[in-house]
Formats: C-alpha cells, sequence, structure tokens
C-alpha cells in the first residue's frame, strides 16, 4: 500500500495524542500533527505535501478556518477532513468554504475521532487519487511554451464521460473532457491547461483537435453499430468568430457524422455579455441539426432570460445543488424546479454530479431522468469508452 502523509491539526493535547497515536499504528506512512494554525503552517512549509489534513476547527490563536484560507494556496494540500464539534450547520457552511477555496472535502467525522470512520475515508481518498488525473503544485504549472509544445505534438486527448438514464442506466450519449498525457507529468486536468489557453487564444486549437479525436470515435463507433451523441465544450471565444460554424459544418460531412449526434456545451455564465455574433453562431449551430447545452446551470447568475431566448435543447443542471442536496433542503427545491422548467420547455435535463447511490435515488424522487457523474462512470479514454459501450449494448440485448 502506498505511504500516505497526514496532518493532524487538534489544539487539545490529549485528543491529539490519541489520534496521532491511533494512526500511527495503522496508517502506512507519516503522521504530522500542529496545535494551531500557524504551526500547521509551518509544518506544511516544511515538508513536500500532505495528502490528508485532518482537521478541527475551533481553536486559540489561528483556528482551523483561517489555516485552511493560509494554506489553500500552497497546493500541498491532497484533501481535508473535519474533526470538530462545532454545530452542524457551521460544518456544513465550512465544507461549502472548503470548496470554494479549490480544496478536496473528503469527510466530517464529528469528534471524538473514529478511526473506524477514517479508514473508510482514506479508502475513497486512494480511489479519487487512482481515478484523477495528477494535482500539480503552483510551482509546476505548465507555461504557455509548455502548452504550445503539447499542442504541436498532439498530446492533447478527448476522454469521454456518459451521460445516463438515472433509473436504468442506459447510454444516452458522452461529454468530451480534454485531458493533456504529458510525457513528464501524467495525465493532467483541463485546470491546469485551460487558463493558460484561453489567455493566449489558443483553446480553439485545442477544440479542433478534439472534435477531430470525436468524430474519429463516432465514425468507428458507427461502423460497430452504436450511435453515439457526443458533446463537446465550446468557449466564448470561439463563439465569437465566424470560422467556427462553417468548419464544423465541414468536418462533419467529412466524417459523415449528422449533425444531429453532435451537441455543443456552453456555460451559462458565458452568455450573459455574449455579443451578437456569439448568439448568431449558436443560432447557427442549431440551423445545422447540432443540439445546444446550457452548462453549469444555477451556478453562476440567472439566466432564465438567455434561455428563453435561445434554441437549447439541454440544461445540464450544476453539480454543486446534488453536493448540497441532503443537507439543504432548498437545493432539492431547486432541482424540482429546473426538471418542471426543462419539462415546460420541451428539452432535456442532464444533473450533473451524481456521486452515490443515495443521490440516485433520491433525485428519481425528485423527477430527475439524465444524469451524469462519478456513480456511473468517470471520463475515460477513447479505447475504454468503446469498451464501455459495448459493454452497454452486450447488457441491452441480454
Ligand atoms: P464541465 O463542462 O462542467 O465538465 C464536468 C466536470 O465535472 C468534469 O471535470 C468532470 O470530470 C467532472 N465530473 C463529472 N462527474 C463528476 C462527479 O460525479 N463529481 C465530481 N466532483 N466531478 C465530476 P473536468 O474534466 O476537470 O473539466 C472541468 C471543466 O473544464 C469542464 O467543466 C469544462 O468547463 C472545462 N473543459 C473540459 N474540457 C474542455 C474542453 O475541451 N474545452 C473547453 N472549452 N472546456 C473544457
Ligand atoms: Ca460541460
Ligand atoms: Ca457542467
Amino acid at each position: 500500500m502506498q505511504n500516505l502523509t497526514v496532518l493532524v491539526l487538534e489544539d487539545e493535547p490529549f485528543q491529539r495524542l490519541v489520534t496521532v497515536t491511533a494512526l500511527e499504528k495503522v496508517l502506512p506512512g507519516r503522521v504530522l500533527q500542529a496545535a494551531d494554525g500557524h504551526e500547521a503552517i509551518a509544518v506544511l512549509s516544511a515538508c513536500d505535501a500532505v495528502d490528508i489534513v485532518l482537521c478541527d476547527l475551533k481553536m486559540a490563536g489561528m483556528d482551523g478556518l483561517a489555516f485552511l484560507r493560509h494554506a489553500s494556496s500552497s497546493g500541498k494540500i491532497g484533501a481535508v477532513v473535519l474533526c470538530s464539534e462545532l454545530d452542524p450547520v457551521l460544518r456544513q457552511a465550512t465544507v461549502a468554504m472548503i470548496h470554494c477555496l479549490g480544496l478536496t472535502f473528503l469527510g466530517d467525522l464529528g469528534k471524538p475521532f473514529k478511526l473506524e470512520g477514517f479508514s473508510q475515508l482514506v479508502k475513497c481518498y486512494r480511489e479519487q487519487c487512482s481515478a484523477t488525473p495528477r494535482r500539480l503544485s503552483p510551482a509546476e504549472l505548465p507555461t504557455l511554451s509548455d502548452v504550445r509544445q503539447g499542442l504541436d505534438n498532439g498530446e492533447f486527448e478527448a476522454y469521454y464521460q456518459p451521460k445516463v438514464t438515472l433509473a436504468g442506466q442506459l447510454l444516452v450519449g458522452a461529454e468530451v473532457l480534454a485531458r493533456w498525457t504529458h510525457p513528464q507529468w501524467g495525465v493532467l486536468s483541463p485546470a491546469h491547461f485551460l487558463p493558460v489557453m484561453e489567455e493566449h487564444n489558443l483553446i480553439s486549437r485545442l477544440f479542433w483537435q478534439l472534435f477531430e479525436q470525436g468524430l474519429g470515435l463516432q465514425q468507428r463507433l458507427s461502423a460497430q453499430g452504436h450511435e453515439i451523441n457526443l458533446a463537446f465544450n465550446l468557449s466564448p471565444a470561439q463563439l465569437d468568430c465566424g470560422v467556427l460554424t462553417e468548419r464544423i459544418t465541414l468536418l462533419l460531412k467529412r466524417s459523415q457524422v449528422p449533425a444531429t449526434s453532435v451537441m455543443f456545451e456552453i456555460t451559462e455564465s458565458c452568455l450573459m455579455s455574449a455579443p451578437a455574433r456569439s448568439l448568431e453562431s449558436l443560432v447557427r449551430l442549431r440551423m445545422l441539426g447540432c443540439g445546444l447545452a446550457m452548462d453549469d446551470f444555477g451556478a453562476g447568475y440567472s439566466s432564465l432570460d438567455r434561455l428563453s431566448e435561445l434554441p437549447f435543447s439541454q440544461i445540464k443542471l450544476d453539480r454543486a445543488f446534488v453536493r448540497k442536496m441532503q443537507s439543504q433542503p432548498k437545493s432539492a427545491a431547486i432541482i424540482t424546479c429546473s426538471v418542471a422548467l426543462a419539462k415546460a420547455l420541451g428539452i432535456s435535463l442532464v444533473i450533473e454530479g451524481v456521486e452515490t447511490v443515495e443521490q440516485q435515488v433520491r433525485l428519481i424522487e425528485l423527477g430527475g431522468t439524465l444524469a451524469q457523474g462519478y456513480l456511473f462512470a468517470r471520463p475515460m479514454p477513447e479505447s475504454h469508452f468503446i469498451d464501455f459501450c459495448a459493454q452497454r449494448a452486450g447488457r441491452g440485448r441480454s
């Protein structure tokens, strides 16, 4: 088993001793400790990285909240586990803050520390690590010339994440997500390269590479008897460009993939300030026969206006609502309303970020029909996706 480094942040000496001793007995790896936020920052800066911070919140001196805020930009924290007796409502708000800081929240153990619960979370952490692209520290972030070289060398790869029916898990399509298979760093997620690409107008080079890979896959799957709908993400800058729809038309014709098998996802926030030409591109894509999804619905400003004006064929409900569903009754109400809204508009609703069976069951109760999430499948490379389609088809026949 691979070694882990755990940092225990706990001000109460006896609690800390019990926790550290219990962890040292079972954990392969290092157990670090700190009595307040300042000490934890010093420990963190003296080591390469910490896999899990086991974090109490209330303490004298720099408390857990301030520590997380200070430490979040270090890029050295793999995940956070809360271990606090604070009121549950405040702990929920802390979880929201952890997400906002860009940290990975692993679980809330409450107090006193329970080794069994922690071991379960370690198991989840290991599963996440093996399935998630590597996180680089800020010092390692790729530069503009790294990204250019990656594009020249064709190192960017389309990964595919299935969209399925919530009840029967039937495959209804897949979203194309960019991954960079870097010769030195391994597989990197978009967070590591999209900002540089967007800043330096390289996003459309990425798009055309992924679009051609996706169309190639659709041709191969079609030859095997599977017609799969693929959804490609578009950035705002691409929409404000006259050649986009012309080139898409040309490539669809060349590959003989029907336009109805292709969808484009646009985040709602990018539409708020979209110029007329972007709106024209959207209309043209629909005229061509392609689908149009409003992505991350509910995450930004309210975009009901745009939804009613523009020819969307799908809404993708932001995954924040599913995450908060259990703890915030209001999230469930928003999901129910989104289901009703999509129905009234005659378009489909895909619920993003479904990770557990409990969420799946609840979403079915709330009227959801389509979903995407780690529970069903993570984004996967082309060869795995071809196997996935073949398995699904086999299941359908049996
Ligand atoms: P998105 O379009 O909202 O894509 C869904 C993201 O949620 C993906 O992250 C996916 O891996 C992740 N995800 C899926 N299911 C779950 C789940 O159950 N739980 C959790 N926690 N996450 C889940 P990814 O691949 O890191 O992409 C992040 C964002 O980067 C995407 O968000 C999209 O906005 C952007 N992106 C990815 N590929 C491209 C691309 O080719 N072009 C453009 N313009 N943007 C892209
Ligand atoms: Ca998307
Ligand atoms: Ca989304």
